[in-house]
């Protein structure tokens, strides 16, 4: 067993020898995109979803991707081999690789293909139960359905929700709520779930995707529209969506209670419907 495994252009190794240049790019200029997927029961969940999204994230960039999605999934399969842990977060980035520091592409680009594999460990029964969140104007750039490796904003809002005991930073833009740091945020008022629609100013979540289609299995109606800021305030129920916190309620808002300031039927009902497709 090779426990937290690197990936370097081409390369496994101990995550401890896996270096890239201070020229490149990704460190110069956050110019570069990545994927975070999870395993259950030891296989990657979605991943067909996530390296389409990698994939659309390059080309929105402009940046050839070296490795076809079958080639990731080769690789990816390998490195949850090599570290051998029972479930295994995976991180992918690509970036425009090293050049000297010119803001202009250079006219060889060389991309830095770098995965990482590590031990995940699951949410605590405490988290599950329900989280706090606060919310932020949603400082982004406009491109956020791009997975950007440039994370600035999302380093900043979490650690600002840390700092006043949530969990996460909800994100609102001109009175409408975007979505998390690192999540999708979706709403249920008197049974109707609604959330931010897909375009540039939300990551398109795997995640999401999965819980929508869920609830439309359940037949509760769904609406994939702007959410306003009052709409999220005075919702019966708040919840995360993503790979990291999976289906996550939010019990409070700013130090204010959501509902009952407890999981409501809804969040519950679909938590339960997601853990089954990870079985
Ligand atoms: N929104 C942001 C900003 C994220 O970083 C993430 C990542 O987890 C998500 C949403 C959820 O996406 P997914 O469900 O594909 O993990």
């Amino acid at each position: 067993m090779m426990p937290d495994i690197g990936f370097v252009n081409g390369q496994f190794m101990p995550l401890a020898d896996a270096v890239v240049s201070v020229e490149d790019r990704g460190f110069q200029f956050g110019d570069g995109v990545y994927e975070v997927i999870r395993t259950y029961g030891g296989r990657p969940f979605h991943l067909n979803a996530h390296l389409a999204r990698l994939e659309r994230s390059a080309k929105a960039i402009d940046l050839p991707c070296p490795l076809s999605p079958a080639q990731w999934a080769e690789r990816v399969a390998e490195g949850i081999r090599l570290a051998g842990y029972r479930e295994c977060k995976v991180y992918l980035q690509l970036t425009r690789g090293p050049a000297p520091r010119d803001h202009i592409f250079p006219t060889a680009v060389h991309p830095t293909v770098v995965m990482t594999v590590r031990e995940l460990h699951p949410l605590s029964d405490g988290l599950r139960s329900g989280v706090s969140a606060i919310t932020l104007p949603d400082f982004r750039w406009g491109r956020c359905d791009i997975k950007s490796i440039g994370l600035l904003a999302n380093v900043l809002a979490r650690q600002r929700a840390k700092d006043a005991g949530a969990f996460e930073a909800i994100f609102i833009r001109d009175g409408e709520v975007t979505e998390g740091a690192v999540s999708n945020v979706m709403i249920v008022r008197r049974g109707v779930l609604a959330t931010s629609p897909e375009g540039e100013r939300i990551l398109s979540g795997v995640t999401r995707s999965l819980v929508l289609e869920l609830a439309r299995k359940e037949g509760l109606a769904v609406q994939e529209r702007p959410v306003s800021e009052a709409e999220l305030r005075g919702a019966d129920e708040v919840f995360l969506t993503g790979t990291t916190v999976e289906v996550l309620p939010v019990n409070r808002i700013d130090g204010i209670a959501i509902g009952s300031g407890r999981p409501g039927p809804v969040v519950t009902l679909l938590a339960a419907r997601f853990r089954n497709l990870t079985v």
